[in-house]
């Protein structure tokens, strides 16, 4: 409400000095709750910094088109007789076959291929399989120029062995983005804080305050190694945007896909100053526990499985059988219009994701959900039973 209230409209910095400032500060906050290395925060002249992109699908498409640029440079360096054309057509991207569609959205949009590699038994994606990748498109002809590493997948909350990908991108010269859109939060946990362990091999890294964090809709937050990359990608500077400090400060117009922006960093600012770094990790352990809880209630009912590691604050689970049992489940829990979930394929194993999300779960929803889920697969299962 405030910060429509306040009615900025941010284009550049000059049009709201405030706007750009305490974004970078809080950024720069929230990158020290988060132990993020020195060079991905701003500091007071570092080369890197924050900023707060929409979504996780524009910091992606951000990080992509940057890297873009950065390849397409160097390789027309290297030859000149060159176009970016004849560059373009080589580059190669990757991920996790697990990674979110916003990345073969980003591929789509950039222009770019991109080759979703296999994950090992817990879903992550290791450094093998994509230096192996790698070798192979070289040999073909192709350039690699960018990879997109998951912490916290979509599908199972798997996290990409990020100590073992970050030293193949570097001796590439390839840039790293993490997504880590949903379990990022969690990183402000010391506890939870090891799973970032590689971050300071990546060129850019993002993660979804207003996923679990606390912060409404809309607020990603993205920190790029080197501001420069970005701004080479993005800058276009009309006369109606000059102003007279232009050069001296940050401009996040050159950051992002629009011009104008929101005050978003006021929200961030709020939450931060509300909760305080304990109360924020007060509530994101409550949701692992939640989601712990919810585990336990799943194994003590020997129908049932559990199909994927519990880390954070999501469980897969599925009807020990064939996929179809799981699919009717699902189904007949939605028409009850009581909770909602949605489904995965991990591999080819149908699961149902049952998500903690909300402010206000306590264990008394955990329950209620699971005597839901419960009545439904005795109704599924003594149909079954009954030949039905
Ligand atoms: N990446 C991951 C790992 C996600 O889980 C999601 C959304 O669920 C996204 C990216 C896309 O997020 P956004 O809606 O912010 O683009």
């Amino acid at each position: 409400m405030l910060c429509n209230a306040l009615g900025c409209v941010g284009f550049s910095w000059a049009a709201s000095p405030a706007c750009t400032e305490l974004e970078t500060v809080v950024l720069d906050w929230l990158g020290k709750m988060l132990q993020l290395p020195e060079h991905l925060l701003a500091g007071t002249a570092g080369a890197g910094g924050g900023v707060i992109q929409g979504t996780a699908s524009e910091a992606i498409l951000v990080a992509l088109l940057s890297a873009r640029t950065k390849v397409i440079q160097r390789e027309r360096e290297a030859d000149p007789e060159s176009s970016d054309h004849d560059v373009m057509k080589k580059l190669v991207a990757y991920s996790s076959d697990q990674a979110h569609s916003c990345v073969d959205k980003a591929a789509m949009i950039a222009a770019v291929k991109l080759r979703k590699l296999p994950t090992d038994s817990d879903f992550a994606l290791r450094g093998t399989t994509l230096s192996a990748a790698m070798e192979e498109d070289k040999a073909n002809g192709l350039i690699p120029f960018f990879s997109c590493a998951t912490l916290g997948t979509t599908p199972s909350c798997a996290f990409d062995k990020l100590l073992e990908i970050g030293p193949v991108c570097c001796e590439e010269n390839m840039w790293l983005h993490i997504d880590a859109a949903y379990a990022g939060s969690a990183f402000i946990c010391p506890e939870y804080r090891p799973l970032l362990d590689g971050v300071e091999f990546a060129d850019s890294f993002n993660l979804n305050p207003h996923k679990w964090l606390r912060v409404n809709f809309d607020c990603s937050t993205m920190w790029v190694r080197n501001r420069a990359d970005v701004v080479d990608a993005f800058n276009v500077d009309p006369l109606y945007l000059r102003h007279d400090n232009q050069g001296l400060v940050t401009d996040y117009r050159h950051w992002q896909i629009p011009l104008g922006r929101r005050f978003r960093s006021l929200k961030l600012w709020f939450v931060l100053r509300m909760f305080g770094v304990k109360g924020l990790q007060q509530y994101i352990r409550k949701h692992v526990s939640l989601a712990k809880e919810f585990e336990s209630l799943v194994l003590s009912d020997d129908r049932f499985e559990v199909s994927a590691k519990v880390v954070m604050g999501l469980v897969c689970f599925r009807l020990k059988g064939p996929n179809n049992l799981s699919e009717r489940l699902l189904q007949k829990i939605n028409e009850t219009r009581k909770i909602f979930m949605v489904p995965a394929k991990l591999r080819d194993t149908y699961v149902i994701r049952f998500a903690i999300c909300a402010a206000t779960t306590e264990s008394s929803d955990i329950v209620h959900a699971w005597n839901i889920i419960r009545e439904q697969a005795d109704e599924i299962l003594t149909g079954v039973k009954n030949g039905i």
